[in-house]
């Protein structure tokens, strides 16, 4: 695959932009070997913290993927949900997901840590109920009860067909497992939508997040989602929160939760037992009197 120059632009190969490409097949191939594997494989989860706001409390952790290809280095979590949901190999990543989190959650609660957990999920993973029995069996099979877990679904890709899932969702709560709008923004959820499925947050979506402190529309699409949350009876949790700016801001703004690198980077799961006993809320930091000015 050479760049091909077409006048004066540059058409530079890009591997994503392909579903069949040979980097593809490879990584697909490869992808298929390590979730085949005991323990992963080269792939892992990483566990990002969970705050809420008004307590500084840690309500829980978000798992996401990481895969370190020996050849490729580091491969986005993307990149590696593309090849995934255009080779069909999917639904046994997302099983593979949900199966390694609930362990992780069993070993954490012998250790005397009782967490919650959000798993991302592709809607096509609730195109049949298959997911639902998986996750029944799974959290009887570890002793994990339901409401310790959070499915995380894409507003984009759920709003584009929601009567397609709304079984698989009603379920799911029925089931007692949460379900979380997740980059809420960047998608056209209608109002109607947003009040009849059985929701309980929307996490805002982080570009917002992260453009706050420097665009305004950011900050007032923030503000708006956060009001109309607010109205609809949703928790709103905002991600991408990297600084102590943004932080105040959502504090006084009325947002439940963050995550972000203000509080944690995603972190390997024999971590986070130790930053969790490390952790103080940023609550009390701000109880701290000023310094005597000089
Ligand atoms: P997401 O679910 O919206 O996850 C939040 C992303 O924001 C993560 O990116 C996280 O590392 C990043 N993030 C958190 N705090 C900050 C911050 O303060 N600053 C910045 N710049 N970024 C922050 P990540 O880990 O690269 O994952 C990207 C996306 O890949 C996820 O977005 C999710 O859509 C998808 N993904 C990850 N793991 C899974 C999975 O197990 N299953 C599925 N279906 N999708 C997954
Ligand atoms: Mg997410
Ligand atoms: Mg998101
Ligand atoms: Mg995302």
């Amino acid at each position: 695959y050479d760049a091909k120059t077409r006048g004066d632009t540059v058409a530079v190969y890009v591997p994503e932009s392909d579903h069949n490409s040979p980097a593809r097949l490879g990584l697909l191939g490869d992808l298929r070997r390590s979730l085949e594997t005991p323990g992963f494989g080269e792939v892992a989860l990483y566990y990002q913290p969970q705050v809420d706001m008004s307590s500084g409390e840690v309500v829980g952790v978000e798992a996401l993927l990481r895969w370190r290809h020996p050849v490729r280095g580091l491969v986005s979590p993307e990149e590696l949900i593309k090849v995934a949901e255009h080779s069909g190999v999917m639904r046994l990543l997302t099983y593979r997901v949900i199966d390694e989190v609930l362990a992780q959650l069993a070993r954490w609660a012998e250790g005397g840590m009782q967490l919650r957990a959000a798993i991302n999920v592709s809607v096509r993973d609730l195109h049949t109920t298959d997911l639902v029995d998986y996750l029944a069996e799974r959290l009887a099979e570890y002793g994990v009860a339901a409401d310790q877990i959070q499915l995380e679904i894409t507003e984009g890709a759920l709003m584009a067909d929601p009567r397609r899932v709304l079984a698989t969702l009603q379920r799911l709560d029925r089931l007692g497992v949460a379900l979380s709008l997740d980059d809420f923004g960047t998608g056209y959820s209608s109002l109607q939508h947003l009040r009849r499925l059985p929701l309980s947050e929307v996490k805002i979506d982080r570009s917002f997040v992260l453009g706050m402190s420097t665009d305004e529309d950011d900050a007032s699409i923030v503000r708006s989602i956060i009001e109309l949350a607010g109205a609809l009876g949703l928790r709103v949790v905002a991600e991408g929160v990297e600084d102590e700016r943004t932080w105040r801001w959502l504090v006084a703004h009325g947002c439940h939760v963050a995550q972000g690198w203000f509080y944690a980077r995603p972190m390997p799961a024999d971590e986070l037992p130790r930053w969790l006993a490390k952790y103080r809320p940023p609550m009390l930091l701000r109880a701290v009197p000023n310094q005597p000015e000089a």
